[in-house]
């Protein structure tokens, strides 16, 4: 089969992903072989790519948003390759936050090849009337931006704002309108904040505006601690800000008196269970969510990936076999 190989991290620049013929896998009891139909492109390949994420391995297919078939039914594969089902977090129904989780595209071979081998119980049958193009990047930025809704606590109806607005946010957002919530985004960026009032956005500001209502619940994407200082301060009492984001730049003071007393919550976000998954891409294919994507040939992988590096993709990118 055709994959693009990861031999050695370097600088997009220098292509470092080789496309070559390697043997198809086989799988082992439990897992499954799946023929990829498309594979999403994400800023953590990237980060993969170039060496920012510790290399766990050598020669690793990248890719963790599959959308693949088997013997005619259509999976989708995220992030999570698979929990060891028996740490304390995997015993509460937290697999989320498993001791030894493995990673799809880092720890084990991803999606950027031909075909894939996954774990049979990681691997998401999908349900009708979603597009392989479309679902792709909702397998990694949609279900987390779904996980971000779900541990802000949101409830059908509230005020809900959104502190910047990358791939994550602009597919939770359609699913707040879908829940009849008032929305509000905060973001830098005129393109972003056209975007957000395209979407139907109730209320957008700038980057640290602070929207004109009390929220309920905020969601924060952005790596900056000001921001999430900005959601906090937009709380109502007993609010919640979750803040999805891997890294902050770092907190910064805040007075408690006016900011988390009256049972502010802020909690982080962090990976997605296989539940979040299905329930997602249930409501995504429901509410006929449509990401808009670019495509690439697997051929393409190192130009996909130096085009997201300078910002140049409209939409998701998407690999195509
Ligand atoms: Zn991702
Ligand atoms: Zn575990």
């Amino acid at each position: 089969m055709r994959g693009a190989v990861l031999t050695r991290p370097a600088s997009i620049a220098s292509r470092p992903l080789e496309i070559r013929d390697t043997p198809v896998p086989t799988p082992a009891p439990g897992q499954m072989l799946l023929r990829v139909r498309a594979c999403g492109v994400c800023r953590t390949d990237l980060h993969i790519v170039e060496g920012e994420l510790k290399p766990l391995r050598g020669n690793v297919i990248p890719g963790h948003q599959i959308v693949g078939e088997r013997d005619g039914t259509r999976y989708g594969v995220t992030w999570m390759a698979g929990v060891d089902g028996t740490c304390e977090y995997c015993r509460r129904g937290e697999e989320n936050l498993c001791d030894s989780p493995a990673f799809t595209g880092y720890t084990v071979d991803g999606g950027y090849a031909e075909y894939a081998v996954v774990r049979s119980d990681f691997a998401i049958p999908l349900p009708p009337g979603l597009d392989d193009l479309e679902t792709a990047p909702l397998l990694c930025a949609g279900v987390i931006g779904f996980r971000s809704l779900r541990v802000a606590g949101v409830q059908r109806g509230e005020r809900v704002g959104l502190f910047g607005f990358g791939a994550s946010a602009h597919l939770a957002l359609p699913v707040l309108r879908a829940w009849g919530c008032h929305v509000s985004v905060s973001t830098r960026g005129l393109s972003h904040r056209k975007l957000a009032e395209s979407l139907g956005a109730d209320w957008v500001g700038s980057e640290l505006d602070r929207p004109p209502t009390r929220l309920d619940r905020a969601v924060t994407f952005a790596p900056s601690g000001d921001v999430v200082v900005a959601a906090l301060s937009s709380l109502r009492k007993g609010g919640v800000v979750a803040i999805n984001a891997i890294h902050l730049d770092r907190i910064p003071q805040f007075d408690y008196d006016s900011l988390l007393w009256g049972e502010r919550q802020i909690r982080s976000v962090t990976n997605v269970t296989r539940a979040d998954a299905r329930d997602f891409l249930q409501l995504a294919s429901e509410i006929g969510l449509r990401p808009k994507v670019t495509v690439f040939k697997l051929e393409q992988a190192n130009e996909a990936l130096d085009a997201l590096r300078k910002g140049r993709i409209s939409g998701a990118a998407v690999l195509v076999m």
